[in-house]
């Protein structure tokens, strides 16, 4: 189960049992500095915000997580299948996933109607960026078997924590990209179809071996719900970008072998 904290000056969905030592979460559009259309949280340098309005809304939710800049790696997003092995911060230009068992470490990908998957094993983390060109190329498939190979356990063992993201209700993809999907997850309303993102990220999930009990998260629709989430599709391609967010803190290496988290 997961909780937006509305009233906190940098709002952000959290687990609401957290585990020690792992930071999780999703951001919203609120707690930032930026002006319309990227009000207020605009956590994206691919937008035409100022630079430093973008680096103090970073610098604002990061302290808000008990983390900076200085721990965060972030990813290109080119919309592919690739999940980079995170030991540094930096930029990981041609992955949309993250992975990483290095305490410290703090995983964003950044999203504004895309899906975003944050996953959890005995220690390590993944943050990946699934939007449709993503998830039909493979990668909430892709991201579960990185994570698995780094913590050295099966997908039984993993959790995944899904963040807000274009529902159904809102949105309608032509013909050429709907036959891509899995039947199950798309919808005819109106003789159109609507695509199901999570759905058919989950049914990826579920092949692989993750209970179906261990899918959860946040799947707010962001085009439905504009005062809190900037929504790509909603704003006609001027908006913000939030983040999802995943990193073990650095207390977890007091364990004996670094992976009891
Ligand atoms: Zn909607």
């Amino acid at each position: 189960m997961w909780t937006l904290d509305e009233g906190a000056a940098v709002p952000v969905w959290r687990p609401r049992d957290p585990v020690p030592h792992r930071l999780l979460a999703f951001s919203t559009r609120r707690g930032g500095v930026s002006q319309a259309p990227y009000d207020t949280l605009n956590l994206g340098r691919s937008t035409d915000d100022r630079p430093e309005a973008v680096t103090e809304n970073r610098r604002r939710l990061l302290a808000s997580l008990g983390s900076d800049a200085e721990r965060l790696a972030t990813a290109g997003q080119v919309h592919g299948p690739r999940v980079a092995e995170v030991g540094s911060a930096g930029l990981h230009p041609d992955a949309d996933a993250l992975v990483t068992r290095v305490p410290g470490m703090v995983l964003a990908v950044s999203s504004a109607d895309c899906l975003t998957l944050l996953l959890t094993a005995p220690g390590a983390v993944a943050a990946a960026h699934s939007g449709w060109r993503g998830t039909v190329q493979g990668m909430p498939r892709a991201v579960l078997r990185a994570l698995c190979q780094l913590a050295g356990v099966g997908p039984d063992q993993v959790t995944v924590h899904v963040g807000p993201h274009i529902r159904p209700c809102c949105y309608e993809v032509g013909e050429e990209v709907a036959r891509q999907f899995p039947p199950a997850s798309v919808s005819r309303r109106d003789g159109k179809s609507h695509l199901d993102l999570l759905a058919a990220a989950r049914q990826q999930l579920l092949e692989e071996g993750v209970p179906r009990e261990a899918i959860g998260g946040a799947p707010e629709c962001t085009s439905c719900n504009s005062s809190w989430y900037f929504s790509h599709r909603r704003e006609g391609g001027r908006t913000g970008r939030q983040w999802a967010v995943a990193g073990l803190r650095e207390e977890s290496a007091s364990g004996q072998d670094g992976r009891r988290v």
